[in-house]
């Protein structure tokens, strides 16, 4: 059954330990618990926000002026499949990580190098959560919601989760609690070809190859805990939200200002990190233009700090609240915005607060 609080600390349920009280709490552990939770809040007009892992979220220290739908209906189930492909159609209130250890461990590719990440299933689809060259747009076929506006369940196939680059019909709209996700994996020992060059060299196989699913999960881990990418207590470079600011993709004009400014700031031959994007623009590294317009790892403004091991997680290790987080945010997108004349967007969702 549904358990009802009020009053709920949310920095208890967010990975940076930030955000005041939520007025209602609902801990739905069943589908039915979710949809008649979100229900109610809807036909009472109270704001509604559903609440994974909380490792994507900035919460107002003011915290929710209305109901928190903390999402836990699990349930993991295989489906159909043709030739080798497998059907997974996984709950959302499912930990993301050990459903995909679980996937490694039956056989089955296609999230491996999701490893490590914190949350739950159902965000999954929502930012298109991806990582050392895979995403979840590679393997999702389709996504059952409650759709708020219908007031009815809906079943979205891929292309009307409409992904991008950490992006889906599903962010910055909350039209849609998604309900399960279903996952197409191939049944095999090896991983899918190994796509990002830092994850290649560290399993000393050229970009393209491929390893054992384990091989590379463990790959994965082992990078992400030197970047402090892993949830762990005994970490405060973990406390944070993950990567703080999305990879700018820029125009050919936004690409031309970008190479004027680095050749002023360091010189005729700097080059910097550039990736073709299928539609002609490019995408940039937000950590080097960080890093490179004067903010190392480490840099604090009062109690919070850029981790020590990577630019681009900005990280609260214990005393902070929100709005010196977004104070740091702010002097981050500042700084690069004058050094080079990007804006950063950022990744996690705000609320309550807008950076
Ligand atoms: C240390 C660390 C490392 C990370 N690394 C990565 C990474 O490599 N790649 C990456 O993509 N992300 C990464 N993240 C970000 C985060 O883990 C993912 O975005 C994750 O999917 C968020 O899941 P969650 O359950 O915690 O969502 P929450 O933070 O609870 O919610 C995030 C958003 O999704 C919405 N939401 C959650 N569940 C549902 C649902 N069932 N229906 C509708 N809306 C929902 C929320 O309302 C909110 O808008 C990292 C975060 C941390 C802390």
């Amino acid at each position: 059954m549904a358990v009802f609080a009020e009053e709920v600390n949310l920095a208890g349920y967010t990975t940076l330990r930030l955000g005041g009280p939520a007025r209602r709490f609902v801990e739905a552990t069943t589908e039915a618990e979710l949809v008649a939770a979100v229900r109610k809040a809807d036909d009472a007009g109270e704001p509604v926000l559903v609440l994974g892992g909380g490792s994507n979220l900035v919460v107002a220290d003011a915290g929710f002026p209305g109901t928190v739908v903390h999402v836990g209906a699990r349930g993991v189930e295989r489906t159909a499949g043709d030739g080798d492909t497998v059907l997974v159609r996984v709950r959302a209130g499912e930990d993301w990580d050990p459903f995909v250890a679980r996937c490694v461990s039956d056989g089955l590719a296609g999230v491996e190098c999701l490893s490590g990440i914190p949350g739950r299933v159902g965000a999954t689809p929502i930012q298109n959560v991806g990582a050392y060259g895979q995403d979840v747009s590679e393997t999702i076929v389709e996504v059952r919601a409650y759709d708020r506006r219908a007031r009815a369940c809906v079943t979205l196939d891929r292309d009307a989760c409409r992904f991008t680059y950490r992006h889906s019909v599903f962010k910055g709209n909350d039209r849609y609690v998604v309900l399960d996700v279903t996952y197409a994996l191939r049944e095999t020992e090896e991983s899918q070809p190994i796509a990002y060059a830092e994850l290649a060299r560290r399993l000393g196989v050229r970009p393209g190859e491929r390893v054992s699913l384990k091989e590379a999960r463990d790959a994965v881990l082992e990078l992400r805990r030197g970047k402090g990418m892993v949830l762990d207590a005994a970490d405060p470079d973990s406390r944070s939200a993950g990567s703080f600011f999305t990879n700018p993709i820029l125009t050919s004009e936004q690409l031309a200002g970008l190479e004027r400014r680095v050749a002023e700031r360091l010189g005729p031959d700097a080059a910097f990190p550039r990736y073709p994007e299928p539609d002609g623009r490019t995408k940039t590294s937000a950590a080097w233009l960080i890093d490179k317009a004067g903010f190392a790892k480490g840099h604090a403004r009062g109690p919070v700090r850029i981790s020590t091991k990577h630019t681009l997680a900005l990280t609260n290790p214990g005393g902070a609240s929100t709005a010196d987080l977004l104070a740091l945010a702010r002097e981050v997108r500042a700084g690069v915005r004058d050094a080079f004349g990007v804006e950063l967007v950022n990744e996690p969702v705000m609320v309550g607060v807008a950076l």
